[in-house]
Formats: structure tokens, sequence, C-alpha cells
């Protein structure tokens, strides 16, 4: 089997000699243990947020979709497809009860996903999904007819954001980083996409919300976040998901001070961690699955092909290159 091991923490972007790739033996199944086939492996932002907590080396982690081909535990026959944490491998073994899960726990079988495609247990109706769905419902508490501003509007999460905010009955703007983008996420129903790169930021949200912003999903930090978060109404909420505009960046970012607007505006502002929902995936899935197929949201995958690629799309997917969520298919 082939695995990516990270030899050396991250500086700025990763780096292909950040990695080795390694062949080994797998070992033979022991009870309680399957092997799997991986058929998609998961490329997102955490990867480079979270590089620092681990010594190296570390096999890359991450959700993958796969087949079971062999089987000692009876919950999981061979055919089943299981979703998991092993990361960027060809093939792997899964301990099924694992105490050592950590926060993104056990393996699980992939939901019915109703002739959608198995890519989107690890898109749409997996982690970036429950992200969206609690990360925006839970702290946003969205209402008909306020609005919603999202950053990291064309990634993974942000674009399922924006589309439950239209399911909600919202007024959603989306920032992202491209004309391209700007275009797609009109096409799919955001009321307006603004290009944080080449607009005048302040101005174009004035003119897109000129009531204010009543929610504001965060996926990004740093000033354009700041700016959101000084034109918004008294009592908005803001779900604080990402900061990837920080994740490379080893120098920290100058302070700008928001505190004023929280007083003031009397705001209430709350990071979280998906796990936090974890238990209650199938709440999400039924819903997500649901809007997927009577057409009210419409994922849209960066679909790179082939495990020797996979560095070169985590790249890709944190300079931007995605619309949508960023797999590969082995
Ligand atoms: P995306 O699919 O959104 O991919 C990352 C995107 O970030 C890129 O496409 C790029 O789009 C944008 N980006 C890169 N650099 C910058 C920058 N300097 N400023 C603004 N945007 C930038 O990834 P995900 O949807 O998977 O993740 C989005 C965010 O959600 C991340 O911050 C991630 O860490 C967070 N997250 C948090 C979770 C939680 O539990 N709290 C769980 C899952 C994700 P563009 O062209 O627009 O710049």
């Amino acid at each position: 089997a082939r695995k990516y091991v990270v030899k050396k923490h991250f500086e700025g972007l990763p780096k292909r000699e950040d990695f080795d790739i390694v062949e080994y033996e797998l070992p033979p199944l022991k009870n309680g243990e399957i092997l799997v086939k991986v058929e998609w492996v998961s490329v997102d932002p955490y990867m480079r947020a979270y590089n620092s907590r681990y010594p190296t080396p570390y096999d890359q982690f991450g959700f993958q979709v796969g087949l079971v081909e062999d089987s000692k535990d009876p919950r999981y026959p061979v055919g089943t497809r299981v979703v998991s944490h092993k990361g960027w491998c060809d093939y792997c073994v899964i301990n099924t009860n694992d105490p050592n899960a950590g926060p993104t726990g056990q393996p699980y079988k992939l939901p019915n996903l109703k002739g959608l495609s198995n890519s989107l247990g690890v898109g749409a109706v997996g982690m970036p999904g429950l992200t969206a769905y609690f990360g925006f419902l839970e702290i946003c508490q969205p209402k008909a007819g306020e609005t919603v501003v999202v950053t990291g509007a064309a990634g993974a999460v942000g674009s399922l954001v924006g589309q439950i905010a239209k399911i909600k009955g919202c007024k959603v703007i989306g920032f992202a980083g491209s004309d391209d983008k700007v275009k797609w996420l009109e096409e799919i129903g955001f009321d307006k996409a603004i290009n944080y790169k080449t607009a005048d930021i302040a101005a174009a949200l004035k003119e897109a919300a000129p009531k204010g912003v009543d929610c504001y999903f965060d996926n990004v930090g740093g000033e354009l976040s700041s700016t959101i978060i000084n034109q918004m109404n008294d009592f908005g909420r803001v779900s604080v998901c990402g900061a990837i505009s920080a994740y490379n960046d080893s120098n920290l970012p100058k302070a700008t001070i928001l505190q004023p607007a929280l007083v003031f505006k009397q705001l209430k502002i709350e990071g979280f961690l998906v796990w936090r929902w974890f238990h209650r995936q199938s709440e999400a899935f039924a819903d997500l699955i649901k809007w997927i197929q009577n057409g009210d949201l419409k994922p849209r995958e960066h679909i790179t092909a082939g495990f020797d690629n996979i560095f070169d799309a985590f790249v890709g997917m944190l300079n931007g290159d995605n619309s949508g969520k960023a797999v590969i298919k082995l």
C-alpha cells in the first residue's frame, strides 16, 4: 500500500518535499478490522492549520471514502462503503473500534446517497456539509428576510452555507477570489457575489446590503472579516468557522480593533469545531440529501485524478483553484 507521510512541519505554503510517499506491506487483518480500498480522498484547510500540532513524521490524516475488500467485523461486510479519517492512502486497514480515533470518531458507513456520487461523502454529505449545516443554522439562527454574508463563498463549506441560507429565505452575499467564482455563485442563487481581491470591500458591501448584515459566516478571518463585522446590524450573529487567510502566514497580521463593533452592536460571535455535532450527522444528512435531490442545493466538486496528484490538489485548494469541494479520485 502507499500513503503520504508528513516528514517536516510546513513553513508558509506546504511544499512537496515536506511529504514522503511511503510504500509498505499491509498487516494481516485482526478481529475488528477491515481492509479498505480507497476511492475518494479529501484535501481540506485544517490539514494545513493543524500541521504544527503533531510531531513529525505523521501519516497525513483526512476524510476518505472507500470500499471494504476484506473484513473481520461483521458490521462492515465486504462491499460496504465506509467514510473514515485514514487520510491520503490507497489502501488501509481500519480498526473499527479504535479507542484513539479522536474527535473525528470511528469510521461510519457511507449514508445511502440515493444514486448521488459517493464523493459527496467527503463533501456536501460529509464533514464540510455538517460544518455548513450546523455551523450556520445553529450559530447564526437565520430568519427569513435577513441578510447573510459568507466569505470563502465559492469553497466547499461556503457554497453550501450560501445555498442553505437561500433555502431559509435569506438574502445572501458571498465573497470569493475570482470573477469566475463570482459568476458561478450568482448562477446558483446568491443575490450578490463580490471578488474580494479586486473590489472596494466596504463600499461593495454597503451597496449590496444597504440594510446591514444580520448573519456573517466567516471562513477566512483577517481584514475582510473585520470590514464585514463593522457593517453588521444590532444583535447580529457571527459564526467563526475558519481563518484561512492566516493559515499560511507566519507573520501575525496587524491587529484590527473589533471590540467597538461587538459592544455597540451587541453582536454574538462564536467559534466552533464541527466535531461538536458529529453525533447529529443523520439529521443533517437527511436534509442535505433531500435538498440535493430536489435541486435546492447544487454541490459542486473540483475533482483531481490520481494518488500522485493529492499534494498538488491540496496546495491548489489552499491557493483557491477550487470552486466547490476539492476531492481526489483514486
Ligand atoms: P474551501 O473549499 O473554501 O477552500 C479554501 C478556499 O479558501 C480557497 O478556494 C480560496 O478561495 C480561499 N482562500 C485561500 N486563501 C485565502 C485568503 N487569504 N483570503 C480569503 N480566502 C482565501 O475550503 P473549505 O470549505 O473546506 O473550508 C473553508 C473554511 O472553513 C476554512 O477556513 C476551514 O478551515 C474552515 N472549516 C472549519 C471547520 C470547523 O469545524 N470549524 C470545518 C471545516 C472547514 P478564494 O479563491 O475565494 O480565495
